[in-house]
């Protein structure tokens, strides 16, 4: 019975990492991906790239290069809020 209990904390313990990790890489997207433009020099990112492991790759002219995996991020609006 305790295996099982333990068991069950672990997985939700599992499964509560996994979704912090996914907001959190969510939240680092949106501010790399800043609304379509490079943060440095406000550029339109240009896509070059598919990873599998890494999504959707773009660059910009100052050789910045920005992935994203989740798609919701490219509908965020751009971020003007710091560097
Ligand atoms: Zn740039």
């Amino acid at each position: 019975m305790n295996e099982q209990i333990w068991a069950l904390w672990t997985g939700l313990g599992l499964i509560t990492l996994a979704l912090l990790m996914g907001v959190l890489s969510w939240q680092y997207q949106r501010r790399s991906w800043n609304g379509g433009r490079c943060r440095r020099c406000r550029h339109a990112w240009v896509y070059f790239e598919t990873d599998n492991s890494r999504g959707f790759g773009f660059k910009c002219q100052c050789k910045r290069v920005c992935w994203v995996s989740f798609r919701s991020v490219m509908q965020q609006p751009e971020d003007f809020g710091g560097q």
